[in-house]
């Protein structure tokens, strides 16, 4: 879907989603009384920020990535909220923590952000890429642009269930380059929503690089320990 095209839909929700919240007046989370903001300050206090730091590494290639917390409670629920309940106020409030994150502790200048494509199976399914969404959001908050870059090249099985070694192999050579001349020789942040084994994190970093991009970073919500 084109950029603009999705923003305007983006904007659609948020009108949406900003009137029955006002109205509502509730917590996204726990659904007690909040005037002000999406979630109350109890649920805010229990979303544990850590910003993780390693790398994804394969057969000697790597790339420095950061996850903002583990794949656990409300981190875990905002991600669900927004993959599976079509709730882009989650997705809002986790583009917020990532946005953070970049303008505060992020040391490199980053020229363009991007996300891990989605199939076109689950793309349908769901009608939006939840790394695209989070995505746009960062984009608005940080004033970095953000492009579609990659399209995933086969459906792939769902990498949920599979083992370690299973996982990379199922998404090796998965992705491409779509939008090429805006790789070049720029430094990239891919987004991620959760990274289990970094497999697909990984091929999309390795993609964007091979592509021409001359640093590409990682920065996920979260990190799964399974
Ligand atoms: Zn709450």
């Amino acid at each position: 879907m084109g950029a603009r095209l999705f923003q305007k839909i983006g904007y659609i929700f948020q009108s949406i989603a900003s009137i029955v919240y006002n109205k509502g007046e509730v917590c996204l989370l726990c659904e007690n009384p909040e005037e002000k903001e999406l979630i109350c300050d109890v649920c805010k206090s229990q979303i544990k920020i850590l910003k993780l730091k390693y790398d994804v590494e394969q057969q000697g290639i790597k790339f420095p990535c950061c996850s903002l917390g583990i794949y656990s409670f409300n981190l875990k629920k905002l991600v669900l909220m927004l993959k599976y309940e079509n709730e882009f106020m989650a997705g809002k409030i986790l583009a917020s923590y990532l946005s953070s994150y970049i303008k505060e502790d992020l040391e490199e200048n980053i020229d363009l952000i991007t996300f891990v494509p989605s199939s076109k199976a689950s793309y349908r399914k769901r009608g939006f890429n939840q790394c695209e969404v989070l995505c746009q959001y960062v984009s608005e908050e940080c004033g970095i642009p953000y492009r579609s870059l990659m399209r995933k090249k086969s459906e792939g099985r769902d990498q949920i269930g599979l083992d370690t070694n299973k996982r990379w192999e199922n998404v090796k050579d998965s992705f491409m380059m779509i939008n090429k001349e805006e790789v070049f020789n720029r430094k990239i942040l891919l987004i991620d929503d959760v990274v289990t084994s970094g497999a697909t994190s990984f091929y999309g970093a390795k993609c964007l690089k091979d592509g021409g991009a001359s640093e590409v970073y990682i920065l996920t919500v979260a990190k799964s320990r399974v």
